[in-house]
């Protein structure tokens, strides 16, 4: 391919064909997979794209694009099928439009957590951000097209879709029904008349998404984080009480909730023996007793948070279980005191409250590297703490994100299963459930591993398959796939539905232009 044809639309320094830079920054990943890409060009406006487009057509290769290409866990910045030329969109990362008053923003693909929450201080829009475990620097749109959930309302990203323009692999761009994609009454009224196409474009390859209008979540007067320690297994009265809490409270004034057992909480924070105090050793007796945390955060006016706070006190307290409930102030006023009594030199007590800490920044929408330290084998070696970068940092992370209902038949079920697999293959269950729904949660299974040692990957990689395929036959199906299970390798698929899928993708990209296998089976040569 003579990528010198570019150069007239493309400023040559942003077509990158040095292998080295290529290998070393966009192949390195968490998953240890081994894809080749003849070239990166890193798009900055959307114009350039039409070129691009019409180059892979002459050239008959095809195009992977990336938002920030931090899909770590999954695939990171890694197209799904060799030889596709990565299109890094990041630089494309204007913020083009906001309503205050209704907190309709339109962005485009490269715009991240970080920038859109220093767009809204800046401007003192009262609107939260939508923030995740992976951190400030991803993207909001390849979070979103990917499904991805988050720890502030709106919690089911895809929710707050309102608008979207995408670019075909003929060049066509389609903008929704009514003309002038993300403008006036298309970006205020979600559905459009006729058949509403837009949610065929996330988990699935059929064009370039190159604007989207999603809707903000307002700021509440009051924050306030509420946890819940649990001893044995999840039990029946538990699951009716979380369920009753969602249905009584509403999104509208909680976080989705967190059931993340205690092994993970211990991992977050990489406690180990050495460090034990006395007191720690006391604390730890008594913390091992208990296997799950519970955590959400709840939202409302002065008024409205007494009321919130009663609901969840009277629910657990029918369980015999006590909510400790924290704001910001609070936090900051029992922080200062254990920093004058330096947590009575207790790692877990001071854990516990850099663990608060994190959770009410998360459900306030300010967007922190937290939740990323999970899976740095040792935060000790860290240089600095910002910009954690896990595919550059060489960790070693496949995730594993089955849907499970919210029921504890269902989720004592996937628990069994996951540990058995977890444990046959020497892995810690580090294992979590978040909740998108009043009815569901979605099991995060991080498997982790030393990506310096060859036997470990092994190790993780056949958990994962051993995992994955174990969990179809019991009918818990992932939210979404990493690259490396993409349909065609999936061992049990609905065949009708991905040959459904194929049709459409020979109606939106019948040269198979865009992200070749990604959420569709390849085209049979
Ligand atoms: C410790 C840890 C915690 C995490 N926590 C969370 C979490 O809480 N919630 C969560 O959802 N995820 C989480 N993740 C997973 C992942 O890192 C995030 O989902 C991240 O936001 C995805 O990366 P990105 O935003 O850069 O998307 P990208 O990598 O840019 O995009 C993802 C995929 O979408 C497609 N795509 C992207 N942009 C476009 C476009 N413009 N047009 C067409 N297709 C496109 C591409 O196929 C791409 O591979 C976590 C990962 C780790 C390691």
């Amino acid at each position: 391919m003579d990528f010198r044809k570019l150069e007239n639309s493309i400023d040559k320094k942003r077509i990158i064909l040095d292998s080295k830079t290529i290998k070393d920054y966009y192949l390195a990943n968490t998953l240890n997979r081994d894809v080749s890409i003849p070239a990166v060009i890193q798009v900055l406006y959307k114009k350039e794209l039409f070129s691009v487009l019409e180059f892979a057509r002459e050239n008959r290769c095809s195009v992977y694009p990336i938002s920030t290409g931090h899909n770590w866990g999954y695939g990171c910045a890694l197209p799904v099928a060799d030889h596709c030329i990565l299109l890094d969109l990041s630089g494309m990362n204007q913020i083009l439009a906001f309503d205050e008053r209704f907190g309709i923003i339109t962005i485009e693909p490269g715009v991240t957590q970080k920038q859109l929450y220093e767009f809204l201080e800046i401007h003192d829009y009262a609107y939260l951000t939508p923030t995740t475990g992976a951190g400030p620097n991803c993207s909001l749109i390849g979070n979103i097209l990917e499904h991805g959930i988050g720890l502030a309302p709106i919690a089911d990203h895809a929710d707050s879709v309102y608008a979207m323009e995408v670019i075909f692999g003929n060049g066509e761009v389609y903008s929704g029904c009514m003309p002038d994609t993300c403008t006036s009454l298309n970006k205020l009224y979600k559905w459009s008349v006729g058949p509403h196409l837009d949610f065929l474009f996330l988990q699935s390859n059929f064009g370039i998404v190159t604007q989207m209008s999603i809707r903000l979540f307002p700021k509440p007067q009051k924050i306030e984080v509420v946890t819940v320690l649990l001893r044995g297994n999840i039990s029946e009265s538990l699951c009716e009480s979380l369920n009753q809490i969602q249905q009584e409270i509403g999104s509208q004034h909680m976080s989705n909730v967190s059931l993340m057992h205690l092994q993970r909480f211990l991992q977050f924070n990489q406690v180990t023996d050495e460090d034990f105090s006395f007191i720690d050793r006391r604390l730890l007796k008594t913390l091992h007793q208990y296997s799950w945390l519970v955590f959400f955060g709840i939202y409302g006016s002065p008024l409205m948070m007494k009321s919130l706070k009663a609901i969840i006190k009277q629910r657990f307290s029918a369980l015999h279980l006590r909510p400790i409930i924290i704001s910001m102030p609070r936090y900051l006023f029992w922080d200062h005191i254990g920093n004058i009594c330096h947590y009575g030199n207790s790692v877990l007590l001071k854990n516990y409250f850099s663990f608060i800490q994190t959770a009410l920044l998360a459900f306030s929408g300010i967007p922190t590297e937290q939740g990323l330290k999970l899976v740095y084998q040792d935060l000790n070696s860290l240089k600095s703490t910002t910009m954690l970068n896990p595919s550059l940092d060489q960790c070693g992370i496949i995730w594993f994100s089955p849907l499970v209902p919210l029921d504890a038949v269902h989720l004592n079920q996937f628990w069994e299963l996951a540990t058995a697999f977890l444990e046959q293959y020497e892995r810690k269950p580090l294992i979590s459930f978040t909740t998108i729904s009043p009815y569901l949660f979605i099991a995060s299974v991080p498997i982790l591993y030393n990506k310096l040692d060859k036997k470990e990957l092994k190790k993780a990689q056949e958990c994962y398959k051993s995992l994955l395929a174990h969990s179809l036959e019991s009918g818990f199906h992932p939210y979404r796939l990493g690259i490396q299970s993409m349909p065609d390798q999936l061992p049990q698929r609905n065949l009708s539905y991905w040959s459904l899928v194929s049709q459409l993708k020979q109606v939106f990209d019948p040269e198979h232009i865009i992200s070749p296998g990604r959420y569709c089976p390849l085209p049979i040569l």
